[in-house]
């Protein structure tokens, strides 16, 4: 098959269970390739894995991976998939249980820029958690929270916003920075510029205020 690369569809997918491939997702991939013509499987740092087909076979390609196990990465100003750190012995508590529960029910939510989400495992923070816009890190008192990081052009830090946060208050928490960041809609356009702009304050507080309910 002649593939015209311009024209073709990019799929962004990651596994479920981050970085680990069970022997019927591999051979999904292989007959993706094999069948439906993507000239490569691209994995790019930290970026998630993409095939690129023809536009005719982008649906059929997309159906074969939800039902391999994969979850599709969505395009535009959404959440992107959650990063999280290499399986190592070094991780504290439920960490990847926690990421893969914020991917299940946070990638695709609208966002007023692309939101980039981390969970590293320790204080090693091999998921760069201080360089996204939204970075967690598990410690044996609960998790970290720190917001407004960005790892590309001049590379901001993010600030500490929260700690020893529990793992049922996670998803609370993060839904209370995307509600002051969507309160700002206009006025910045990226996370970390809103929180050179406003502070981190404002954060912190809708974080307290969520958890205490
Ligand atoms: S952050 Fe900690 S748990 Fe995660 S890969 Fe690095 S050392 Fe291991």
């Amino acid at each position: 098959m002649v593939l015209k690369a311009e024209t073709n569809i990019n799929i962004r997918f990651i596994p479920r269970e981050p970085g680990i491939f069970t022997p019927s997702q591999v051979k999904v991939l292989a007959d993706i390739m094999s069948q439906d013509g993507a000239a490569s499987l691209r994995l790019v740092l930290d970026l998630p894995l993409s095939v690129s087909v023809i536009p005719e076979l982008a649906d059929s390609v997309r159906e074969k991976l939800a039902l391999a196990g994969f979850l599709l990465v969505p395009e535009g100003s959404c959440i992107k998939d959650v990063k999280i750190c290499p399986h190592c012995d070094h991780g504290t508590g439920a960490y990847r249980t926690v990421g893969r529960m914020l991917n299940e029910e946070l990638m695709g939510k609208e966002t007023p820029a692309p939101v980039r989400v981390s969970v590293s495992g320790c204080g090693c923070r091999c998921a760069m958690s201080l360089l996204q816009d939204i970075g967690l890190v598990a410690e044996p008192g609960g998790y970290s929270v720190y917001i407004g990081g960005n790892p590309y052009g001049k590379p901001v830090v993010g600030e500490k916003v929260a700690e020893g946060l529990p793992d049922d208050k996670v998803v609370p928490a993060l839904g209370a920075i995307l509600s002051v960041y969507s309160s700002q809609r206009g006025r910045m356009k990226y996370l970390h510029q809103v929180v050179k702009s406003i502070g981190s304050i404002p954060f912190a507080q809708a974080i307290e205020e969520s958890c205490a309910g």
